[in-house]
């Protein structure tokens, strides 16, 4: 019988997860622990309308205080879990208290990856992850103020755009060739260099940064290639890291993410996670990924909530994502890694365009770029694996979904 329910990580996935046991029946006694002092909130909102000051901080909890109490959730926030004894099914909070399980979800997300050159920590050096990392950083965002983004992925680019709007003269420094190099095709990379440019950020791509230097704080940013940059305040968006130590202490298999099996399962039949600390298999694509999105985190938590009750779901989704740069809005659908050919419908020049990418006939992935019809067809095209008419595809005035 599973009387207990753990939760570890008060983020995306542990709240969709609370939301989903209670939803589909689950009564018994379930408990929720996160080092974050506040109530699950949203992460997106930090690059981009919170950090801009747009939106207020009650919007960004998922639930209100209520909800947890009306669905007798226990909080333990501001409470980090420091050891999993998966033996004796328990855990050991920082402040030294202990609770067992019959049932443990893991959620723990990801960190960001952190710089480790000369002057890295200077203080004005900042990572843009949590709540608790966003007033020091608006505090620096003033008009006419320096702010080096080191990493032109998506948190670099979107608090880019953010710290522009607001008045900002804003440089991004990005060690490869095109910005957002690792997820998009050249063309949307290039799409968005040009709309940074446009609203007057500074792009500079094949540089890497070697030193951060100053007085007692950040002063400059120099690179490999001798450029120095002056900086009142740098944002450091270079990528994030899985949370795993927990896991991997209690002898968890752990690559990349906590390594998970379609069910959320672990090699532990009564540990479970979900989110972005996980490496699981993606079903539709037949391979193992780590993926870093609002839609993984809540639909892999949905299924391993299901799952910790005993009712067999396999998570197998298509993933997507989002990301918003000044008013652009880029939505990706599917895994676009083992393609062998690509389409562009339509034209950047137009603002709107798709990047298709094919495995013979079949739809892996689109890229769309203010195409919002282009992504609602290739959610279900990529889902049902579709066969295209190429032909049909590369004319941008058939919609996508009649191109059959
Ligand atoms: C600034 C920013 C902007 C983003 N924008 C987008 C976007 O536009 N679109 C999109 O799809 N995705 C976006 N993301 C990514 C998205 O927010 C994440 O993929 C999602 O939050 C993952 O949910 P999660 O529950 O797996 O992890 P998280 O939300 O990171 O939650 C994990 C929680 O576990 C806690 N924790 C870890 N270890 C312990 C421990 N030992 N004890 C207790 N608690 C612990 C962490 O502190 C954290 O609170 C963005 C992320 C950031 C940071």
């Amino acid at each position: 019988m599973i009387s207990t329910i753990l939760i570890i990580g008060g983020g995306q996935a542990g709240a969709q997860a609370i939301d989903t046991l209670r939803r589909e029946g689950f009564a018994g006694r379930l408990v929720l622990i996160g080092d974050e002092p506040e109530l699950p909130y949203q992460r997106p909102p930090l690059s981009k309308k919170y950090l801009s000051g747009e939106m207020a901080a009650d919007r960004l909890p998922f639930r209100h205080r209520a909800f947890y109490d009306e669905h007798r959730v226990e909080l333990k926030l501001g409470k980090r879990a420091v050891r999993l004894d998966a033996a004796a099914r328990q855990v050991t909070l920082a402040d030294g208290e202990n609770l067992t399980y019959d049932r443990l979800l893991l959620c723990l997300g990801a960190e960001s990856r952190r710089l480790n050159c000369p002057g890295a920590t200077l203080p004005g050096v900042h990572y843009l992850r949590g709540l608790i990392d966003v007033p020091p950083i608006q505090a620096g965002l003033k008009p006419q103020a320096r702010i080096v983004i080191i990493g032109g992925g998506y948190i670099g680019l979107e608090a880019a755009a953010t710290a522009r709007k607001m008045g900002c003269e804003v440089t991004v420094l990005e060690m490869a060739d095109r910005l957002m190099n690792r997820v998009v095709a050249p063309s949307v990379s290039r799409y968005f260099a040009e709309e940074h440019r446009a609203h007057g950020v500074n792009i500079i791509c094949d540089t890497r940064v070697v030193h951060l230097a100053g007085q007692g704080r950040i002063e400059r940013v120099v690179c490999a290639d001798g450029g120095s940059h002056a900086a009142d305040l740098v944002i450091v968006g270079v990528g994030a890291i899985a949370t795993t130590e927990l896991a991997s202490a209690a002898g968890l298999a752990c690559d990349n993410g906590i390594v998970v099996d379609e069910y959320c399962r672990t090699g532990d039949a009564a540990i479970y996670a979900a989110g972005d600390c996980t490496n699981h298999p993606s079903l539709h694509f037949g391979r193992r990924v780590r993926l870093e999105s609002v839609d993984n985190a809540f639909e892999q938590a949905k299924a391993a909530a299901l799952n910790l009750m005993d009712r067999s779901v396999a998570h197998d989704r298509v993933p997507w994502f989002w990301s918003d740069q000044f008013d652009n809005k880029l939505l990706i659908v599917g895994l676009s890694q083992d393609h062998d050919g690509q389409v562009l419908r339509g034209d950047p020049a137009s603002r709107s365009f798709s990047v298709c990418y094919l495995k013979g006939r079949e739809l892996l992935a689109v890229e769309a770029v203010n195409h919002s019809k282009d992504y609602m067809a290739a959610r279900k095209l990529i889902a049902d694996r579709t066969l295209l008419n190429v032909d049909k595809l590369a004319d941008s005035a058939i919609a996508l979904k009649e191109a059959i």
